[in-house]
Parts: C-alpha cells; sequence; structure tokens
C-alpha cells in the first residue's frame, strides 16, 4: 500500500541537533511555512546527538589544541581557533533568544558551566602550550584563560590529574572558567517539543528511502512507514538532509551534479565512563590533552565532567575505532554501498593516502581493557579498572573529497554544507566542530539555499542573533556584551549544579 500527501514548503530529514536548529530559525524567519521531519528512529536526538554519544563539549576552542597549530617557524596560528569561537558564540546568542523568548525553558538542562582546561606533558609540548596560551590570552574571546607550570596551581585545578603523579617530566595546563558543557540530546528534544507546538509535523519511526526531482522542480520524497510497512510520498518545495551518518547515503540518492565525487570514512568512538561516585566528585571541568602522533584530530584524549541524566559523571575518550556503519544503529554495508561509480577513485586514492589512519584505528579496536587503562592513568594516575566502564559513543562520518590542495581523495576533518545549484536541496556532511556550531552551519545553509530571502529576513536574523554578518574579534565591545547577556540567559554565571 502507499500514500500520497499533499505538497509542503519543506521537509527534514532526521530528528538531530542539525534538524532541529534549522527548524526552529525556519519557524521564527518564516512562520507560515509548513515544515515536515521524519525520523526513523523512535525519538529525536538518540543518534551522534545523543548526550552518551558525543563528549558535549561546547567548543570555543578553549582548549581543544588541535584548533591552533604551530607553524614551521615556531609561531602558533590561531585563526581557526578564533572562528570556530565566533561560531560557537552564534549558537549562544540563538538558544539566549530561544530562553529569552520563552520557547525553550530550563538552560541549565542542556548547557552548564564548566572550566575547559588543556593539559600537556614533556618539554615539547609545554612550550608548544605556552606560545599557544601568549597567542590567545591577548585575544578578546580568549580573555581570562590561565597558564602554569606550577605543580601547586595545578593540584588546584585538576586534583584528581596531579594525585599519584610521581613522574618528573615537565607539564603545564591552561584554564578558562568560561568553557561549557552542552548536552546536545537534552537540547534537540526541546527544540523539537517546540517545533510540535508551532505545529511541525514531525513523524517518528518513518525511514527516508529516495529523494526523486519533479517535474516542477520539487522533491518527492519516499518514506517507510516502521510500524505500518506502508510507503508514502511526500513532495517539498526544499528539502534538508540532516540525516547525520545517513546523509551521504541520501545525497547520492537525489543525483545532483554536486553529489558526485564525494566519498565518506566511518569512524567509531568509545568512552570510558566513571562508575565510582567518589572519583566523579573529586573533578571539574574538561581536561584535553595532545593527540598523539599519527592520530586523527577526534581522537583527542580528553577526561570531561559532564552533566547526564540531572547527575555529575566523569567520562574519559574518545578512543577511536573502525567500523563500517555510517550511523550507530546503521548496517555493516554502509561504507560498501556508499561506493558508486562517479566516487570509487575518490574513495580508492582515499583508501591509499590513509593506511597509516586506518592501521592507527584497527589498531585502537584492538586495545584491551587493561591498554585502555594505561591511556586513562596518563590522565588520572591512580584510576582503578573497577571504577570505569565502556560505553560506546556515536559514529563519525568523514567526508572524502577531491581537494586542490588535497588532491584526489582527500579526508575532510570538517563538516560540509553540500546543496544543489537552485537551493531545493541541501545536506550537511562531516561532524567537526559539530553539534557546537549547528547555528552557524544552518545559517550557512539558509543563506545558501534562500538566498531571495536573506535580504527580508535580516532584520530578524540579527534581532536573534546579534552577531550575525559582523566580526566578534574586531569588535570586542559587542563581544563583551554578548558573552555577558547569554552568560546570564542562560545561567552560566552559576558555578555549581543547581538543577530546578
Ligand atoms: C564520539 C563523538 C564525539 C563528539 N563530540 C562532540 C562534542 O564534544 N561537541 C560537539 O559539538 N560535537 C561533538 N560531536 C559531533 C556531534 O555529535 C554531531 O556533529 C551532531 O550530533 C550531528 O547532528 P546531526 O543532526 O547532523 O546528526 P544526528 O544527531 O546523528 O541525527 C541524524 C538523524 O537522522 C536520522 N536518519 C538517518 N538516516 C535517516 C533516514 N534515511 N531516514 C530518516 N531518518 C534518518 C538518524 O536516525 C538520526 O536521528 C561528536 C560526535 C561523536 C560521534
Amino acid at each position: 500500500m502507499s500514500n500520497v500527501y499533499k505538497k509542503t514548503d519543506v521537509i527534514l530529514i532526521g530528528a538531530g541537533v542539525m534538524s532541529a536548529t534549522l527548524g526552529s530559525l525556519l519557524k521564527e524567519l518564516a512562520p507560515e511555512w509548513e515544515i515536515k521531519v521524519f525520523e526513523k528512529l523512535a525519538d529525536a536526538g538518540e543518534e551522534s546527538s545523543n548526550e552518551w554519544n558525543n563528549a558535549g563539549t561546547g567548543h570555543a576552542a578553549l582548549c581543544e589544541l588541535n584548533y591552533t597549530s604551530e607553524q614551521a617557524d615556531g609561531s602558533i596560528d590561531i585563526t581557526k581557533a578564533v572562528r570556530i569561537n565566533e561560531q560557537f558564540q552564534l549558537s549562544r546568542q540563538f538558544w539566549s533568544y530561544l530562553v529569552s523568548s520563552n520557547l525553550i525553558h530550563h538552560p541549565q538542562e542542556f548547557i552548564m558551566p564548566i572550566p575547559h582546561i588543556s593539559f600537556v606533558q614533556g618539554e615539547k609540548n609545554v612550550s608548544f602550550l605556552k606560545k599557544r596560551f601568549e597567542a590567545l590570552s591577548n585575544n578578546p574571546l580568549f580573555q581570562g584563560m590561565e597558564y602554569s607550570d606550577r605543580p601547586e596551581k595545578l593540584k588546584e585545578w585538576m586534583p584528581l590529574v596531579m594525585k599519584g603523579r610521581t613522574s618528573t617530566e615537565a607539564i603545564a595546563a591552561t584554564k578558562i572558567d568560561s568553557g561549557t558543557d552542552v548536552n546536545f540530546g537534552a537540547l534537540t528534544r526541546m527544540l523539537f517539543t517546540h517545533l510540535k507546538s508551532k505545529s511541525v509535523e514531525i513523524n517518528y519511526n518513518h525511514s527516508v528511502e529516495n529523494l526523486t526531482r519533479t517535474a516542477d522542480g520539487s522533491w518527492e520524497v519516499k518514506v517507510h512507514d516502521i510500524h505500518s510497512g506502508k510507503q508514502e510520498y511526500h513532495t517539498a518545495n526544499f528539502v534538508f538532509i540532516g540525516g547525520g551518518g545517513g546523509s551521504l547515503s541520501l545525497l547520492q540518492k537525489t543525483g545532483i551534479p554536486e553529489s558526485k565525487h564525494i566519498g565518506g570514512f566511518p569512524v567509531s568512538g568509545l568512552f570510558m565512563v566513571c562508575n565510582n561516585p567518589e572519583v566523579v566528585a573529586q573533578h571539574h571541568g574538561k581536561v584535553y590533552g595532545k593527540a598523539k602522533v599519527g592520530a586523527p584530530p577526534m581522537s583527542v584524549p580528553h577526561l570531561d565532567t559532564r552533566y547526564i541524566d540531572r547527575k555529575k559523571t566523569l567520562l574519559f575518550g574518545p578512543f577511536a575505532g573502525f567500523s563500517p556503519k555510517f550511523l550507530k544503529t546503521g548496517s555493516n554495508l554502509d561504507l560498501i554501498n556508499s561506493v558508486k561509480p562517479n566516487n570509487i577513485l575518490t574513495m580508492l586514492a582515499a583508501g591509499v593516502k590513509e593506511m597509516g589512519l586506518t592501521k592507527y584505528l584497527i589498531q585502537q579496536v584492538l586495545l584491551s581493557n587493561e591498554k585502555r587503562m594505561e591511556e586513562l592513568r596518563e590522565f588520572i594516575p591512580n584510576a582503578k579498572s573497577e571504577d570505569w566502564d565502556i560505553v560506546v559513543a556515536g559514529q563519525r562520518v568523514q567526508v572524502i573529497k577531491d581537494t586542490e590542495a588535497g588532491g584526489k581523495g582527500t579526508l575532510q576533518f570538517g563538516t560540509e554544507v553540500v546543496s544543489s545549484a537552485d537551493g531545493s536541496v541541501a545536506a550537511l556532511l562531516g561532524a567537526s566542530p559539530g553539534a557546537s556550531t549547528a547555528v552557524h552551519v544552518m545559517l550557512e545553509v539558509l543563506e545558501k539555499c534562500f538566498p531571495q530571502h536573506i535580504e527580508e529576513w535580516e532584520s530578524k536574523i540579527k534581532e536573534m542573533i546579534p552577531s550575525y554578518g559582523l566580526s566578534l574579534v574586531e569588535n570586542p565591545a559587542l563581544f563583551n556584551e554578548i558573552h555577558a547577556s547569554t552568560a546570564q540567559m542562560l545561567d552560566l554565571s552559576k558555578k555549581e549544579l543547581v538543577y530546578r
């Protein structure tokens, strides 16, 4: 049996943080537009956006060392760190707007203040961290950052990390108190509750199987209702493919020229989670280390205080690994099925180029629990195996494409918005910096796909996101104002967990 439905303005595929953000922006900019959502799982935010599937770091480049690279002349390039920080400020502003407009409530249920700490060991890394601190500390976006290589100070900042540390190796850290832990799962669910209240039609247990262009240039979306087994056909003027790891295969189904010569490389992840409340209570911060030589940027180890299920918890990881699935709930055939005649050369070139990465990921999969404990003990010297369990994190599908700089089959670690020339369909690929920059990425979708509306929408966008179109690093007064007002609106000035 099949059903054909009346045309709608917008279809969002996937109920993760990206579709949630795009839907929420559109409901403010074009409230009269009809929006339908199709999600194959039973609820919103169940894949990568779920709180247990990602690290929940509000990425503002305050502690992630891979966003600042050391140049050949020894100087530190902070361009990427500034860009990511500015992008995170857009998210903070939009979330604050939603709270102040009573569209979502209780910000402490999705965002909490937490110090962001970078911690390094060894002379070379200490020298890098010091230079990084000097390059960032005078920048308005990173004000309040402190540096220390004195063990007594480091003990104050992270007692658990310093306890039982006997090595005489040089160590140092930077700390900045304005970092955040974001429960992207809770945020996604809140945004979908809000969208539902605005008459957005949300269809769970509905898997999108195909997209076909219709004669009038809109899109027909073939949907499988998992419960009834029926096929449904829905049409829309605009389709956003926010399927996370599932986006690539749907993008390929559109057949648009922009979907060609693109592949995906899945990277799986594991976290260790502390089951001992006494240990959890001894730590307060997100402590990021430096990636090991040869390790991909997304496997930088970190020890994170997290706020999940209204409880303070402690996670370590992620340990990267290899799995051919593109979604945690995906199929072992995902990788093979993503190879098409138009991307096979790109994929093969990447396979040859990234032998080292593949080997590294396979080694990571084969790590024994004791080996993982050894890595944890670089952060918590006294860590006991019985205090730590393993949880499987989400899948990240890194984009592979041909680039001028990297040549055929170059692995990308960022996010990519791929859209058709007429703006009628857009997909989000890649996963880094990820959910933290969802607002920036979805504004990019609006700019690419609705250029004809941007002028009319601009004043509303600026009301919601006052720094839209402006550089905060060049407007320090505006940054200070925005940082203070969003901290107040999102309850970030409270230092400890105060759930309502
Ligand atoms: C280990 C790990 C750590 C991370 N750490 C961080 C972090 O600290 N900070 C940060 O900002 N980001 C982090 N990220 C990235 C972040 O989680 C993602 O960028 C973000 O959640 C992606 O959101 P999304 O909406 O695109 O995808 P998802 O949340 O995966 O949502 C996609 C949805 O689409 C659905 N779907 C897929 N195919 C179909 C289909 N055919 N039909 C219907 N529905 C479909 C899926 O079921 C899913 O619900 C991390 C990711 C991982 C894996």
